[in-house]
Formats: structure tokens, C-alpha cells, sequence
């Protein structure tokens, strides 16, 4: 008895370190309540610990013994609801409370049965085993699929499992004669041991999903620009660093740099506000005109980049005089009817064997060559200067 109480006591102080984890979560995340709720969860389902606890020791045996089916059971019930919105796959309320309401009644219903027999344990077993069944089901409707995702899954799958296997333990190992006597019945050691350790198992990869969401928000919002919507420097560089390795016919692609031309003078004539919107327009110009699989990104103040995987230079070139052209056309909201904003362009091809910030101060070096050739302009870049060792000296050459 004295193992099975210490266990339960451990199970309890375990809930009780979640519900503080998953508050910690929820004050750090942008959507809150899935993380509330998986802390109310585990606060409800740690009450059956009291309920246990006090149930040998009550005249009322019935309300505690029901009492701790009912608090486990509503606590994985709010775990499938804080799940489900984390997964956005949602379940009627009305359906978890009619599911809740009509195992407690077959709990009160089989109470009286014997203890240890098939109907007995079966019935106990069964609504946990599917509430956890309808919690990994949530996994599957979603379109997540990290290994995150993947492991909290299987943990679940794996708990809707385990309350089968009780069936089979209770039956075969003995689950006591009565409620009472259930703390000091060897079934009831397994059962909370192992209880525990996939209670554990489970509440560590909800709150791996969770902390994971947290950061991949943090690093995408630190990677974006929030006036154009398009990726900053960092975020760009990021993005782009990965498609490099991956060289067609034409090497791994072609980079457009684009700088407006006199912004500085829109600043000053239309004002910082009239700037802004000239800069957000500008970059959906670019989103719009780009093929998909193109990377933008603006590199700071009115500089942009376009990265073009698998492109080359000639098609980037037509790509940058389309860009140029449907700005110098383009109806600014924000300015006089007639002002136009125009941008020049620097077009460089991206080599294999180049790291993408050479190609950058290739492009850049184009890009200046267009301002100081009259603005409004697209350049090409000089092809990369190749450094060939030969015969113990060194000579410098195009590739
Ligand atoms: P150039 O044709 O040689 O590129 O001239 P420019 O005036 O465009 O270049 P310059 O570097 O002299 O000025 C850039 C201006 O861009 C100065 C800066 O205030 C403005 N700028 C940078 N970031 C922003 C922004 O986020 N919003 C607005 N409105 N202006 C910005
Ligand atoms: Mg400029
Ligand atoms: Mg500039």
C-alpha cells in the first residue's frame, strides 16, 4: 500500500510541475489557450491522487472511487480539447461533455460489478483509452507533422494502448475486492508506476510542441521585415544558404539587388509616411512579378534582394527589366497623381563554388554601376574572379 500511495503522491507532484510548465508556456506564447488548457488539464486529473489518497479511509468510498474516474477523465478530456486547438482540429463541446457525462454513469454503473473481471476492467479501461485515441487523432487531422508531432503522437497512441493492457493487468495481476482495498492490490503498483512514466512521457512532448511553436514564432518574426512582409537580411540569408548546394544547368541561380532611386528626396518631398507606403508597394511589385520559387528579401533601409533558384542570368535580366518597368509605371496611393518612383538593378549570377555574399557584393558593385549610368536601370555583374593556383604562384583569372 505504502508504494502505491508514494506513487501517487509522485504522480501528483509531477501534474502539479506541469501545470506551472504550461502556464510558464502559455505567458510566452501568442495563442494562449491551448497551453492553458493542458495546465487545467493536469491540475484536474491530479485531483484523482486526493481522491485515491482518501477514498480507503471514507465511509463514502463510491464518491471518492468515482470521484478520481471522473477527475482523470475530465483532465484528459480538457488535454484533447487544449490539443485539438493547438492542432486546429477542434471537437464540440457539447460532444465532450455528453462523452464525459455518459462514462460516468458506466463507471457507476459497473461499480458494483466484480473487481478483476473482464466487464469490470474492460468498462473502466475503455473511455480512457479512447479519450487518449481521440487526442492522437487530432495529430493526424492536422497537417503537422515535425518529429515533435510525430513522438507526441506516438505517445498518445501509445497511452490509448496502455489502458487496454490494464484491462488485461487487472484481470490477470488483481485490481483488490473493493475500491478501498484497490491501493494495496499489486495492479495498482503497475498501474500508477506506469502511469506515471507515460504521464510524464506525454506532458513532456505537449510541451515540446508548444515551446517548439514558441520559437519557430520568435525566429520567424526576428527574420522578418514588418513594413514590406518580406524577409530581412538575416531571414534571407537563411533561406537562400540551403538552395545554394542544389546546382542545375545553369548553377544554383541568378540574384537581383534593387535599390529606389532618389528615396531619400521622396522622404523629404511626400514625407516618411508616403516613404513607407512607396516601400511596401514596391515589394509587391516584386511578389508579384516573381516566379514562385523565387526568395525576396529586403536587405535594409530601400534595398532589396530577389534570389532566383535554377534561373539564369539572361532570364534574370528580363525579369529585373520587367520589375523596373512596372514600377516606373506604377501609380503610387500615397503620392500625387503624375509622381512616379523609379529603382535600379544589379544582376549577378550565383556560382557553385561562390558563397552567396560575394555574389551579394558582385550584384551590389552592378547595382552601382546603374545608379552612376543615369539610375532607373538594370546592370549585370561581372562573372566571379577565380583565384588559380598554378606551379607554386598564383594568378587571377574569370571563370
Ligand atoms: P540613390 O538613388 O542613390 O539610392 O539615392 P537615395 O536617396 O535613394 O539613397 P540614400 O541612401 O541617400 O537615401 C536612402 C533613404 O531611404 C534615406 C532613409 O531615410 C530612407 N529610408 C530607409 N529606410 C526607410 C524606411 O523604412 N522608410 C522610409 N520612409 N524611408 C526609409
Ligand atoms: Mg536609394
Ligand atoms: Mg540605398
Amino acid at each position: 500500500m505504502g508504494g502505491a500511495i508514494s506513487l501517487l503522491a509522485v504522480n501528483f507532484i509531477i501534474a502539479q510541475v506541469f501545470v506551472v510548465a504550461f502556464l510558464v508556456v502559455a505567458a510566452k506564447s501568442r495563442t494562449r489557450l491551448p497551453a492553458i488548457w493542458c495546465a487545467a488539464g493536469f491540475a484536474v486529473a491530479s485531483l484523482s491522487a486526493v481522491f485515491e489518497t482518501v477514498l480507503p479511509f471514507s465511509v463514502v468510498p463510491k464518491l471518492f472511487a468515482v470521484g478520481a474516474f471522473a477527475s482523470v477523465l475530465a483532465g484528459f478530456i480538457l488535454i484533447r480539447l487544449a490539443l485539438g486547438l493547438f492542432y486546429g482540429v477542434s471537437a464540440k463541446h457539447s460532444h465532450m461533455a455528453v462523452f464525459f457525462a455518459g462514462s460516468v454513469v458506466l463507471d457507476l454503473m459497473i461499480y458494483d460489478l466484480p473487481r478483476g473481471t473482464l466487464q469490470h476492467a474492460f468498462f473502466y479501461q475503455l473511455p480512457f483509452c479512447l479519450v487518449q485515441a481521440w487526442s492522437a487523432s487530432t495529430i493526424i487531422r492536422s497537417e503537422r507533422r515535425s518529429p515533435a508531432d510525430r513522438i507526441l503522437f506516438l505517445l498518445l497512441v501509445l497511452t490509448a494502448l496502455y489502458y487496454l493492457v490494464k484491462v488485461y493487468a487487472a484481470i490477470t495481476a488483481g485490481s483488490g475486492t473493493t475500491a478501498a482495498d484497490y491501493l494495496a492490490s499489486p495492479f495498482a503498483l503497475i498501474s500508477q508506476a506506469l502511469g506515471a512514466m507515460l504521464i510524464v512521457s506525454t506532458g513532456v512532448a505537449m510541451l515540446g510542441v508548444m515551446v517548439k511553436e514558441i520559437i519557430d514564432e520568435a525566429r520567424a518574426s526576428s527574420e522578418l521585415d514588418a513594413l514590406s512582409g518580406l524577409c530581412n537580411r538575416r531571414g534571407f540569408l537563411d533561406r537562400v544558404g540551403p538552395l545554394l548546394p542544389a546546382a542545375g544547368d545553369d548553377g544554383p541561380g541568378a540574384l537581383i539587388l534593387t535599390d529606389l532611386d532618389r528615396f531619400k528626396l521622396v522622404n523629404d518631398t511626400y514625407g516618411h509616411h508616403a516613404g513607407d507606403e512607396v516601400i511596401r508597394q514596391f515589394s509587391r511589385v516584386l511578389l508579384d512579378l516573381m516566379p514562385s520559387k523565387a526568395v525576396p528579401g529586403r536587405l535594409g533601409g530601400e534595398e532589396f534582394a530577389l534570389f532566383l533558384p535554377r534561373v539564369g542570368l539572361a532570364d534574370a535580366r528580363v525579369l529585373a527589366n520587367g520589375l523596373r518597368a512596372a514600377l516606373a509605371s506604377k501609380r503610387i496611393d500615397a503620392l500625387p497623381e503624375t509622381a512616379r518612383v523609379t529603382a535600379s538593378f544589379g544582376v549577378a549570377a550565383v556560382n557553385a563554388d561562390e558563397p552567396l555574399e560575394a555574389a551579394i557584393q558582385r550584384a551590389d558593385k552592378a547595382l552601382y554601376a546603374a545608379k552612376a549610368g543615369g539610375r532607373n536601370r538594370v546592370e549585370i555583374a561581372e562573372p566571379p574572379v577565380r583565384i588559380v593556383a598554378s606551379a607554386g604562384s598564383q594568378r587571377a583569372g574569370n571563370s
